[in-house]
């Protein structure tokens, strides 16, 4: 195989891959999820964990550093602590994160822990039982927060919470959410909402994270927070004297295509460029027919060179995007 690296048309290094390992999910999230029957992929169309560990030796080869494990719900995956295990065997990976809704997470961190994941990010939309509930359509909240305690008892670090901000759902708690980066050393995410495929909450209401940041000013200063190499889109800040952070993940509001580093692969097998843009590459048919690694690399370069500049879900004329965020894994 070739030395070259994954590097787009805008010259933009591209060295970290989210991989959905599933479409399944044991939540029903009003903004993730349609209202009505959710599709399945059957099992066989999901890629199998091998064919899955070969793309990522193949990605580590082309560059790939950065992995984040998402879902559906991964911890719903039969066999993910061993797949995540091998994961974290392939030489090359610096970084290994999971992403979660927590609901499994309480049982599990043990293994999760010597599966040699330190980095875990949780999704919590409120801090109330009932609207989790209201959210989600499952009465979880509690081992959801079971699960994150537990976690930092045991030292996982940083634990990032992701929130969505749904404008009339959860806005009444942007503070209370900002208040737990003081005590702990949780980095709060707040999430503007993106309007893509079939969801409950259609094309908003939207709360913006400049409303946002104002909204949780009032708890003090946010002091901002130097982004590394791989932070990505994120906007980091502090509260002068928290133990933890504040972030922004301001897809609509503030472009961070310019910064953007990712390539996502789908349960299903698609190598798709941008989050949202539903170009993509298939790579399940051709692992599937003997092709070669470099085959394999090539797809990855195809994939790289249709990633475009900037994504057009502007907030004046948004393009809906067709892919479920249940299905790429946000
Ligand atoms: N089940 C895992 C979880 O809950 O974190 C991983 C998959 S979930 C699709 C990944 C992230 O996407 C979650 O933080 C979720 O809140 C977020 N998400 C889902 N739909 C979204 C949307 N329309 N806009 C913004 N974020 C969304």
């Amino acid at each position: 195989m070739s030395d070259l690296k994954l590097i787009d048309p805008y010259n933009r290094y591209l060295n970290y891959l989210r991989i959905s390992i599933t479409d399944r999910c044991n939540l029903k999230c009003i903004y993730c999820v349609p209202r009505d029957k959710i599709p399945r992929l059957a099992h066989d169309e999901i890629l199998t964990y091998e064919e899955i560990l070969r793309l990522v030796r193949v990605g580590v080869k082309l560059g790939i550093s950065k992995i984040r494990v998402t879902g559906g719900e991964p911890l719903v995956r039969k066999g993910v602590y061993d797949f995540l295990s091998e994961l974290s065997r392939i030489d090359g990976l610096a970084d290994l994160s999971l992403t979660t809704n927590g609901v499994a997470l309480k049982d599990n961190l043990k293994r999760i822990k010597s599966a040699g994941i330190k980095r875990i990010n949780v999704s919590l939309d409120t801090l109330k039982r009932e609207k989790f509930a209201q959210i989600t359509g499952r009465d979880h909240f509690d081992q959801v927060w079971q699960g994150i305690e537990r976690a930092r008892e045991m030292g996982f670090y940083p634990i990032k919470i992701n929130v969505v901000v749904l404008n009339g759902v959860n806005d009444d708690e942007l503070i209370d959410m900002a208040q737990l980066s003081f005590d702990q050393p949780f980095h709060i995410r707040f999430i503007e909402y993106m309007p893509m495929g079939e969801s409950q909450m259609g094309n908003g209401p939207l709360m913006l994270a400049p409303e946002i940041k104002k909204r949780i000013c009032a708890l003090g200063n946010l002091v901002p927070v130097r982004n590394s190499a791989n932070d990505g889109p994120a906007q980091r800040y502090q509260f002068e004297g928290a133990l933890g952070e504040i972030g922004f993940i301001p897809a609509l509001s503030h472009h961070f295509c310019d910064r953007c580093n990712r390539l996502r692969l789908t349960a299903r097998g698609q190598l798709r460029p941008c989050l949202l843009s539903d170009h993509h590459e298939d790579l399940r048919g051709p692992l599937r027919s003997s092709c070669s690694d470099d085959q394999l690399a090539e797809i990855f370069f195809k994939a790289v060179s249709h990633k475009p500049s900037d994504h057009n879900l502007a907030l004046q004329n948004p393009t809906r995007v067709c892919g479920q965020m249940h299905s790429i894994g946000g």
